[in-house]
């Protein structure tokens, strides 16, 4: 990958590109995605990340006060690019409990009769921060939902070569029926080593809306740097790296076996990602031994950083107050570690 960036770089592949991105790089997601005999490269648009994907949706999607749906625990940036693209951001909140945050059909329906100018149902699967999957079938009712109300499905599957116990990826189904509502992004950041900074993702979207993504992105970016594709494309022409999910999936059993050490925290079952979430509401109202008291994730995100030298996400971040997320892609040591700090941080506040 680094090869091919600095082969670009040499060979001076530095001019003005395809704002929509090379064409090759456009062939091989369709590839990487198993869509190749469904839909064209012109229906494809590259990125700088999935983030640039992700806002341009907001803004080819939506009019000004258009609403957009998230579930239950969204990602931190997608209300900040839905606000910045002037759309509505609503959280889609479980009715279930027992979902473990998993927004169902009915969930989306309810919310979609309460909001007539909805646009977009953003589902992150597997999901950051919670690390829950959805089913195929949940993923299927929750799609066939948005195609019979006519809303964009838009799916972020950054994470979806991190699944594990063998369970395969749940393909959204893709046919005529749901070609015109189905949106898809995704990118290098996750599901390779050390991509993040690279700045690469695409969305797949029906040829309309990519038109449109295409369009705005040509007069913002004009589209990620060449040489960067350039080690996109290397990426995807190269056999997938065997090893990074099953290091990850061993990563997971370690935190599994460190959970009853873990004095007030329920953590939950992690099928899919890197992230471990943490239902801490146990040890919310605890003082530390200096006499604070724990009110928030944020408090609890505090005194871990102090007290273990452990860094988490405060669970408020993601619009849920009483949960942390824990990064679990660091080296074995650093994590048994932080564990071991984190287990003996939580058992002095009483
Ligand atoms: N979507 C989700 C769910 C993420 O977790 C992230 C990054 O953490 C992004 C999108 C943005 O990814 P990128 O770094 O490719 O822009």
């Amino acid at each position: 990958m680094r090869e091919a960036a600095e082969r670009a770089f040499r060979e001076g592949r530095t001019m003005y590109a395809d704002p929509a991105g090379l064409p090759e790089l456009r062939a091989d997601v369709l590839r990487w995605l198993g869509v190749e005999d469904r839909y064209t490269p012109d229906e494809v648009v590259i990125t700088a990340g999935a983030k640039q994907s992700l806002f341009n949706v907001f803004l080819a999607a939506c009019n000004p006060a258009d609403c957009v749906l998230f579930d239950a625990a969204p990602w931190v940036s997608y209300q900040p690019l839905a606000v910045a693209a002037y759309a509505f951001p609503v959280q889609v909140l479980p009715t279930r409990p027992e979902s473990r945050m998993k927004v169902s059909a009915d969930d989306l329906r309810r919310n979609l009769d309460l909001r007539p100018y909805t646009k977009l149902f953003l589902l992150n699967n597997p999901c950051n921060p919670t690390a829950q999957l959805y089913s195929a079938d949940e993923v299927e009712e929750l799609l066939q939902v948005c195609v019979e109300r006519r809303v964009y499905f838009v799916l972020d599957r950054l994470y979806w070569r991190i699944v594990f116990d063998g369970v395969p990826f749940p393909e959204p189904r893709v046919d005529d029926e749901t070609r015109p509502w189905l949106v898809q992004i995704d990118g290098l950041s996750k599901n390779f080593r050390r991509s993040g900074g690279l700045r690469i993702g695409w969305t797949v979207a029906p040829p309309d809306l990519a038109r449109a993504m295409v369009n705005l992105q040509s007069h913002y970016t004009s589209g990620p740097s060449t040489p960067v594709q350039h080690a996109a494309l290397a990426a995807l022409e190269s056999p997938y790296p065997t090893g990074l999910r099953e290091e990850l999936e061993a990563k997971r059993d370690r935190i599994r076996a460190w959970a009853p050490k873990l004095a007030g925290v329920d953590v939950w079952p992690t099928p899919a990602t890197f992230y471990s979430f943490w239902d801490v509401r146990g040890a919310l109202g605890t003082r530390t031994p200096d006499g604070r008291v724990i009110r928030g994730s944020i408090d609890l995100a505090t005194w871990l950083v102090e007290r273990a030298g452990v860094v988490t996400a405060a669970g408020a971040a993601f619009l849920q107050e009483g949960y942390l997320r824990v990064s679990f892609a660091v080296p074995d040591e650093e994590l048994e570690g932080g564990l071991a700090a984190a287990a003996e941080a939580f058992a002095e506040l009483a």
